[in-house]
């Protein structure tokens, strides 16, 4: 009876060190916004504790970041960006905040578009490459390098999520191709707030215009936004979008100077919070799919 007792105290003991040193052992995951949030938790599951700097419906481009956010970095073991210029503020934080460790590039490989820049006459990197879901290929084969170099024991596990999220991907893209398909290639014209969707459009087939760039933060000339409103007028365009996380009054004007009825927001730059509908990657994507290709039956 003794023998027995003893055991199962040293089998409680075990167990809850192991369960311990399990929380205290997560991989401190650091992202720049809600998107990579995400991937990394896809990716690294219970292995990892994720935080991400620009939340749910918040806007990327005009973030500023407080003391805490470089707090947050400092206690990190991996940094997570997208790259391709989308986090301005991320390399200046990253100094500053003292931090030494691993930083991935999620965007790394991924083939970089290019728009002429709004000033200037040269041309500006876009950085919304995961709009285009077979970019997200790469941005979790990334992850998963990255957090195998950091925590090798759960190497294989990181890879085994990464490779069946990928088969996800890969069945979201072949569906999303379908539902693109069954609007006739001239009705296939999108407006949205700014130029969010240009590897979606690249990938998908579709015109996306924009009276905004790259950038949520430039403001866009009267004659570009005349120009816009002249082309919705000619080519009837319908499908009028807004973003969930820029509050454009630009684009509800356009809308009602072309009698046009907005769609849903589409989610740009951004998660949506956890109770509505593009509260992850997949869902952000199948939502926004469902809402152009409405919006583009009206075209
Ligand atoms: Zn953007």
């Amino acid at each position: 009876m003794k023998r027995l007792s003893q055991w199962l105290l040293a089998l409680a003991a075990f167990v809850f060190l192991n369960a311990s040193a399990l929380a205290a052992g997560k991989v401190q995951v650091t992202t720049s916004f809600s998107v990579l949030q995400d991937l990394v938790q896809v990716v690294g599951a219970d292995r990892v504790e994720v935080h991400a700097l620009v939340g749910p419906d918040e806007d990327a481009h005009v973030f500023e970041p407080k003391p805490t956010h470089a707090k947050r970095i400092l206690q990190s073991q991996l940094v997570v960006t997208n790259g391709l210029g989308f986090e301005p503020w991320m390399a200046k934080l990253v100094k500053s905040s003292g931090y030494k460790g691993l930083v991935v590039q999620a965007s790394d490989g991924v083939t970089a578009r290019t728009m002429p820049a709004e000033t200037g006459g040269g041309v500006e990197t876009d950085p919304h490459a995961w709009q285009d879901p077979t970019n997200v290929i790469l941005y979790v084969r990334n992850i998963a390098a990255g957090l195998s170099k950091l925590d090798p024991d759960g190497a294989a596990i990181y890879r085994a999520h990464a490779e069946s999220y990928v088969a996800e991907l890969q069945k979201l893209d072949t569906w999303a191709q379908e539902q693109i398909a069954t609007i006739p290639a001239p009705k296939r014209k999108v407006i949205t707030s700014h130029d969010a969707f240009g590897y979606f459009g690249a990938h998908f087939g579709v015109t996306l215009l924009a009276p905004q760039g790259i950038s949520t933060e430039a403001e866009p000339s009267a004659k570009g936004v005349a120009k816009l409103i002249r082309q919705i007028k000619q080519e009837q365009i319908k499908a009028v979008f807004l973003e969930n996380m820029s509050n454009s009054k630009l684009i509800t004007q356009i809308a009602k100077d072309t009698g046009v009825i907005l769609g849903r927001p589409l989610f740009a730059d951004a998660l949506s919070k956890s109770n509505a509908e593009g509260a992850s990657y997949l869902q952000l994507m199948r939502y926004n799919v469902k809402a152009l290709v409405e919006g583009m039956q009206m075209n």
